[in-house]
């Protein structure tokens, strides 16, 4: 597998950005779907606990007012017995400042303060006030007439009358008890108590809640919200206004409706038995709204307590419980996402680690293989040095046998001329002996001395001859030494000495200095020399004209060199010959005068050392040819 390979593995799965933003709307749409839930059911929870805490609350103010109002009940029948009643009531009206009239009013003075009543009066079976617990005060009810007033006309019929209003003397409201006062069974005048509601009242206003108290026809008489009073849930009608009116019951207040309930803007008229569930109004300090009512009845008079419920409250909580459930169901959404990425992530990170082992893998198995590779091409190298070594070995003992053989060979074809070098001494020995003999028979000593002298120094150059042969023919290293160059050139024209004799030619040299020295091995210079000193004599020997039979060796220093010529004047070598010069038995001469060898083994020797060898013909002119061996000049230390 390959680096893109896995780069392709760790490419997330391919989804869109358009699948992106349909998740995100279908996650906005349960959020929101889930909020609008919430809200609903909250609302709907709200509702109905305020709805009943409404109701208990209700209940409570209605007992409240009911045992309020019961405790007034049997007042006014209890003071009806009292005896300075009846007095003042049988009394001529028109008395003034009569005795019983004054005992009255003490009486009911005595029964308001005794029981925090706003008022206790006295009315005669006329309507007139005859007493009053107030009778000493400007707002006096002694001298009005109340018949007009509902609980005078009931307490005379029924026995019992009951009326909320307006005071029609004081201006202030109150809750009006009446009973009769009776003759036998004849009702001679009604005894009222008038029950101040303000502590009542206050109660509402403290409560903290809207509670309206509202009578029969709808009119609000008691209220938490002290503007609402003499206000009316729905229109009245006119048999309603005409009862109101009779009765002066709220005047002089003007009774109009309190906000609209018909839920278009308008008011409908009021129905004790279906009283308007909702009224569109402004709470104080706050917009209008629509308030839900919640009605519980009580007293004897067809009254209501009304709380009213202003939804909005409920709608704020429900909308705080909404946005609370949309905003878990966001967060819930959020983990999830961050959940998802994390576990993407890990899923990425694991594929890139499974893709990172796959390259290692292969990595490993290439490396593994190159290493398999590279040890088998180093050992087939190895294989291959050790055959080079083989070659260069069996090579350089070919070259050695070559270099042995050419020895042997130009020893061969020397071997007549040592032959006669040795030979001639050797005659010389055998003469000088016998001459020896001869002249010591004559007793002619010095002489027979100068002959053993003779015989001595020609043993010893016999001697030197030998010697020089079997160094040239061992089979010696090749090992470089500093060789003294006029050493070298002398021994080899020794070893051609008979050879040039033969032939007539004058060789030529130099003279050198002994010290001049080249890195070679003397032998095989030697033999170099010997080759191409021999070479040019055999060419010279060709040449007709006898001055041409010169053989010039000459040498010359060059810088770290030294250049050794062997310069002839034969025929030169022809063009054909040129090229192949140094080829091994490649020769031009008669059979057996030549093998071939001589040139190549020379230009192997002198390679060997690290030097130079090179056959042409010569450039100055002249006929002849010229061969020419460089080598490195061995540098004394100064
Ligand atoms: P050989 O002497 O046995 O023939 P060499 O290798 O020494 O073998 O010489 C090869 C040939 O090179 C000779 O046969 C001859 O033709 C040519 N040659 C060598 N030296 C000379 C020279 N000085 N002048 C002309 N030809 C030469």
């Amino acid at each position: 597998m390959s680096l893109t390979d896995g780069h392709a593995d760790l490419a997330p799965p391919a989804r869109g950005r358009g699948w992106r933003v349909a998740v995100a709307l279908a996650m906005a749409a349960c959020c929101a779907a889930a909020g609008w839930g919430a809200y609903a059911i909250a609302l709907q929870r709200y509702v109905a606990t305020r709805a009943e805490e409404a109701g208990q609350r209700t209940t409570f103010y209605a007992q409240n007012l009911r045992s309020t109002l019961a405790r007034y009940e049997s007042l006014p029948r209890l003071a009806a017995l009292e005896h300075v009643l009846h007095v003042a009531l049988l009394e001529n009206p028109e008395a003034s400042d009569a005795v019983p009239r004054r005992a009255a009013n003490a009486y009911l003075k005595e029964v308001q303060a005794a029981t925090d009543l706003a008022a206790a009066h006295l009315i005669n079976k006329t309507g007139l006030t005859i007493a009053a617990s107030n009778w000493d005060l400007p707002t006096s009810f002694v001298g009005q007439n109340y018949a007009f007033r509902p609980y005078f006309v009931e307490a005379m019929r029924e026995g019992l009358g009951r009326f909320y209003g307006v005071g029609n003397t004081t201006g202030e409201t109150g809750y009006f008890v009446a009973a009769p006062v009776r003759e036998g069974n004849t009702p001679i005048g009604v005894v009222v108590v008038k029950v101040n509601l303000d502590a009542f009242e206050a109660t509402l206003s403290r409560s903290g809640d809207t509670v309206l108290l509202v009578d029969r026809h709808g009119v609000i008489f008691l209220s938490s919200v002290p503007e609402w009073k003499y206000r009316t849930l729905g229109t009245l009608n006119a048999d309603q206004r005409a009862a109101l009116d009779a009765t002066r019951q709220y005047a002089p207040h003007i009774l109009t409706p309190l906000g609209m309930n018909d839920g278009q803007g308008a008011s409908v008229p009021f129905s004790a038995d279906e009283p308007p569930q909702t009224v569109r109004v402004a709470l104080p300090g706050k917009s209008v709204s629509t308030l839900r009512v919640q009605y519980r009845p009580v007293g004897l008079l067809g009254w209501q307590v009304a709380v009213l419920i202003d939804p909005r409250d409920e709608q704020r909580t429900a909308l705080v419980a909404g946005a609370s459930a949309a905003f878990a169901m966001a967060l819930i959404f959020a983990v999830l996402v961050a959940l998802r990425l994390r576990q993407r992530r890990r899923e990425e990170q694991h594929r890139a680690r499974a893709a990172l082992r796959e390259v290692q893998r292969d990595l490993e198995a290439r490396i593994a293989q190159r290493t398999a590779e590279l040890t088998s091409a180093n050992t087939a190298l190895a294989g291959k040095v050790e055959a080079l070594d083989a070659a260069q070995r069996i090579l350089r003992e070919t070259r050695d046998a070559a270099v042995q053989a050419g020895k042997l060979a130009v020893l061969g074809q020397m071997a007549a001329g040592i032959t006669h070098e040795l030979n001639q001494p050797l005659t010389a020995l055998t003469t000088l002996s016998d001459n020896a003999n001869q002249l010591a028979e004559r007793g002619r000593i010095d002489e027979v001395r100068g002959n053993l002298t003779h015989i001595s120094q020609l043993a010893e150059r016999m001697g030197r001859i030998v010697s020089h042969i079997k160094a040239f023919s061992r089979k010696g290293d090749a090992a470089r030494a500093a060789v003294s160059v006029d050493e070298a050139i002398r021994q080899a024209l020794m070893l051609i000495e008979t050879r040039r004799r033969q032939a007539g030619v004058t060789v030529m040299t130099d003279s050198l200095p002994t010290d001049l020295a080249v890195w070679a091995n003397a032998v095989r210079l030697e033999q170099v020399l010997v080759n191409l000193i021999r070479n040019a004599i055999d060419a010279t020997a060709e040449a007709p004209a006898a001055e041409s039979a010169i053989v010039r060796v000459s040498v010359e220093p060059i810088e770290k060199w030294v250049r050794i010529t062997v310069r002839d004047f034969g025929p030169g070598i022809p063009a054909d010959v040129l090229p192949r010069l140094f080829e091994p038995f490649f020769t031009t001469k008669d059979d057996g005068q030549g093998l071939g060898l001589g040139l190549a083994i020379s230009l192997a020797i002198i390679e060997d050392f690290g030097g130079r060898l090179e056959g042409r013909n010569a450039r100055d002119g002249t006929p002849g040819a010229e061969f020419i061996i460089e080598l490195e000049r061995v540098v004394k230390p100064t």
